[in-house]
């Protein structure tokens, strides 16, 4: 690892790990990252950047280098609502909520990255994007709307997240197709109570659901294209009181991924085509509520080559072109809906020192070493984009 980009983030390192580590102890859930924004205002006033709070709730964005087009990069904030394993040295202070994600590492690289490119002279602006709420999915299209993208003229969105399959020191990317769509739906089936042994008499709400429930697998087996992948998961079914008593109601909840737009609409449409007919045809209806969450997240090509080369110049044969992309969502995919724009991940495992836990559980953990990967390859990424990419038509 020769880069002088890396060698500067490198020797960040301790003050990167005492960041991090001071957000892993103070978590917060999603919209309530008041401690965390406001030691991200701190840290970058320190630096001399101006940043503007209270940007999509607790949100802060910060711009460097000049006017111009820019590019934006993204470090989300929120924790988890999970209790940390005890015992570890920097663990979380709060009962119940837990840095389960790598978001704390994720604002501790961003604040790495505005400190190098704070000290550099810059081709064009940069903007960072300290972002609330993504794991409730709601946090980057709250910062889309409050217009800061307009404001600020960008152009491009690059985002990261740490990832524990891959050692620290790697750097996963898909060349388009990265994470899924999300939309959650509630289904309540309604039938008729009756006494059990008299079924003539009711409309099973549990016939109904166990109907459409097998029915609603034949979406994705059927109907979607096998090589575009798309899930429809029933995860909750709760319904009946009594051994002896027809069911009037069952409440079925599940979520509904796919990559692409058309399929996005199939799996809503088709999930409601069966479900009202499953119950008519049985003397029962439905009422279905869709919670609806992130896009797919498609990365533009070229970013995404970007994002390889600078892989590549930092950490050599670090870089893995991802074939498979996740049926998980990542609510980044909002401002790429809007913005070309590339999302990687940042090798953060190590199995030597048993740091192998994925994310999400109360075992989760990180290798440090990948916060200065971090910090350079956003560096070294947004030189990058001004060199290579502003002017490019898109
Ligand atoms: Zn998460
Ligand atoms: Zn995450």
């Amino acid at each position: 690892m020769t880069s002088p980009i890396l060698d500067r983030a490198l020797k960040l390192s301790p003050w990167l790990s005492d960041l991090r580590r001071d957000f892993h102890r103070h978590p917060e859930l999603a919209f309530t990252e008041t401690r965390t924004s406001e030691r991200v205002a701190e840290e970058l006033g320190k630096m001399g950047i101006d940043c503007e709070g209270g940007i999509g709730g607790t949100g802060v964005v910060a711009r460097i280098g000049g006017d111009g087009p820019a590019v934006a990069l993204r470090g989300d904030m929120d924790a988890l609502p999970i209790t940390e394993i005890p015992g570890r040295e920097y663990g979380s202070t709060v009962p119940g909520i837990m840095h389960a994600c790598g978001h704390d590492a994720h604002t501790a690289i961003l604040l790495g990255t505005a400190s190098l490119l704070s000290s550099m002279e810059l081709p064009g602006p940069v903007v960072l994007m300290f972002q609330p709420g993504e794991e409730v999915a709601k946090g980057a299209s709250a910062m889309v709307e409050s217009g800061f993208l307009e404001r600020h003229d960008v152009r491009s969105v690059l985002g990261l997240h740490v990832h524990i399959p891959l050692s620290v020191g790697q750097i996963g990317v898909n060349m388009d197709r990265c994470c899924a769509s999300v939309d959650n739906f509630r289904a309540v089936i309604r039938g008729k109570k009756a006494h059990g042994a008299y079924p003539h008499l009711g409309k099973d709400a549990i016939v109904m659901a166990g109907q459409a429930l097998v029915q609603l697998q034949s979406i994705v087996s059927r109907e979607v294209d096998p090589l575009d992948g798309a899930v429809v998961t029933v995860g909750s079914i709760s319904g009946g009181s009594a051994p002896n008593i027809i069911a009037d109601q069952v409440v079925m909840e599940g979520t509904l991924r796919s990559h692409r737009d058309e399929d996005r609409r199939l799996l809503s449409r088709r999930l409601g085509e069966i479900l009202s007919s499953v119950a008519s045809c049985c003397g029962g209806d439905v009422e279905l509520s869709f919670d609806n969450g992130c896009p797919a997240l498609v990365n533009d090509r070229s970013m995404a080559e970007m994002v390889i080369a600078s892989g590549r110049e930092l950490l050599g044969d670090g870089v893995v072109v991802l074939d498979h992309p996740t049926m998980g969502g990542e609510d980044f995919a909002f401002f790429m809906e809007r913005l070309p724009g590339a999302f990687f991940r940042l090798g953060a495992g190590n199995r030597e020192k048993g740091i192998v836990h994925s994310a999400h559980t109360a075992e989760f953990d990180l290798d440090e070493g990948c916060l200065p990967i971090g910090v350079a390859m956003m560096t070294d990424l947004s030189l990058r984009w001004h060199k290579e990419l502003k002017n490019v038509q898109r």
